[in-house]
């Protein structure tokens, strides 16, 4: 019984609108569950040789995973067995595939790109997809993890501008060691990004040296070449492994964590404060401890209120002008992040290490120090204004993911499932 295909389908054939399918049977079975019975229409070429095979050698039923059609349902394709009967081929018989299901698939691809758009596109977890569509966790983890294999190789992308960025993707563990002391374990990844377009290019184990080398390293040397900036946060080790694998990129420094070490220098310097002249932690009471967050603004986002408590809090609260101090520091470590030439920029430092001098306290000696270190790649920040904005933007969504799936146990999930949205976002 052949019944002609394309536009002249059957009722059941349409509904269910599985191409290259037909639907030869649908029933009701026991337990308010329905079963539909297809066949492919296409007969099918032999994939040895690729002649059209018309006998057909054996039968048997295979139950398919596939779309929900108006509620869950059962699917069973009544899959042929087929003889070759080119002579010079050497295959006896091959059992038929589609393309919605391929050799050995057990689901149909059009269930797989509605899980993987409802984990992507939707930011749905993946314990929930599989729940709303009926499969098991792991066929939703597989098709995600899947197409992030499918993603174009990062040797395609041309980049220019590079950022690396860690984040921390679960809580810090604690475990014991065969000695039987406990050992901690901080699970990092790090982030490599393009931060022109944000795109996702790799995220690779830890946050030393040996991760970010390891990936540099598998790049051909013609991707390494092209690469004229590089973005990290002040972190030695990912210098390092920049210097060994992209010795000719110039490395910048991003912007947003020295503002946060003026910041941090400044919180550190209030703290000793009320330490040494109250003998405990600051309380509502203390003027400095009520306005830390006004502390720590930049100086040109104040409204007129809140220039007039700050005032208040260097005058009633500051007997060593120390406080005072720190926050001018800070606020001409902003002013040398925000020049837009080496000369500004050096003068904007020859002022910052006098008034670093004059204050004479740790805190901002140790400032000091770490602005000199890293002075080079401050220069190049201030030149080429490559900063890891983008790399941190990426990083909120990365959060974001994981907050949905509430935590990952798996790292290679995890990355999977970081790429894709990724390249989800860029597509949009
Ligand atoms: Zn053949």
């Amino acid at each position: 019984m052949f019944e002609p295909t394309g536009s002249q389908r059957d009722a059941a054939s349409t509904i269910f609108n599985l191409s290259d399918y037909r639907v030869i049977n649908a029933l009701d079975v026991p337990g308010h569950a329905r079963r539909v019975e297809v066949e492919s229409t296409s007969p099918p070429g032999c994939p040895a040789c690729g002649v059209i095979s018309v006998r057909v050698h054996s039968r048997r039923r295979q139950r398919i995973r596939d779309v929900p059609v108006a509620g869950a349902l059962e699917v069973v394709w009544c899959k042929r067995r087929w003889f070759c009967d080119e002579w010079r081929c050497g295959r006896g018989t091959f059992a038929e595939s589609t393309l919605q299901v391929p050799t050995r698939a057990r689901s149909t691809v059009r269930l797989r790109a509605q899980l993987v758009a409802a984990v992507i596109d939707s930011g749905r977890a993946v314990s929930e997809t599989a729940r709303a569509h009926g499969v098991s966790w792991w066929l939703v983890q597989t098709a995600v993890t899947t197409a992030a294999l499918l993603l174009p190789a990062v040797g395609a992308v041309a980049v220019k501008h590079l950022g690396v960025d860690e984040h921390r993707y679960r809580s810090v563990r604690f475990y014991r060691t065969q000695t039987g002391a406990w050992a901690r374990y901080e699970p990092w990844m790090s982030t490599i990004v393009d931060v022109t377009t944000g795109q996702v290019l790799g995220i690779v184990d830890g946050r030393g040296s040996a991760g970010v080398g390891a990936w540099l390293a598998a790049r051909p040397a013609a991707w390494l070449a092209q690469v004229e900036v590089v973005a990290i946060d002040p972190s030695a080790a990912f210098r390092k492994a920049l210097r060994t694998h992209l010795p000719f990129a110039a490395v910048s420094v991003d912007t947003f964590h020295l503002v946060k070490l003026g910041n941090d220098a400044m919180t550190a310097v209030r703290q000793r404060l009320v330490r040494e002249q109250k003998g405990r932690r600051g309380r509502l009471v203390d003027p400095a401890w009520a306005n830390r967050r006004l502390l720590l603004r930049g100086a040109d986002t104040l409204s007129p209120g809140g220039w007039a408590r700050l005032e208040k809090v260097f005058r009633h609260d500051d007997p060593t002008d120390e406080l005072g101090a720190a926050w001018g520091i800070k606020e001409q470590l902003r002013r040398l992040l925000k020049t837009s030439s080496l000369a500004d920029a050096h003068e904007a430092k020859m002022l910052l290490g006098h008034y670093i001098q004059v204050a004479d306290m740790p805190e901002t000696d140790r400032l000091w120090n770490t602005i000199c270190v890293w002075w080079p790649e401050i220069e190049v920040l201030i030149v080429t204004g490559v900063t890891n904005a983008r790399t941190e933007a990426a990083n909120t969504t990365i959060k974001n993911i994981k907050r949905t799936g509430r935590g990952f146990r798996n790292a290679d999930n995890y990355r999977a499932r970081i790429l894709l949205t990724s390249a989800a976002k860029r597509a949009a």
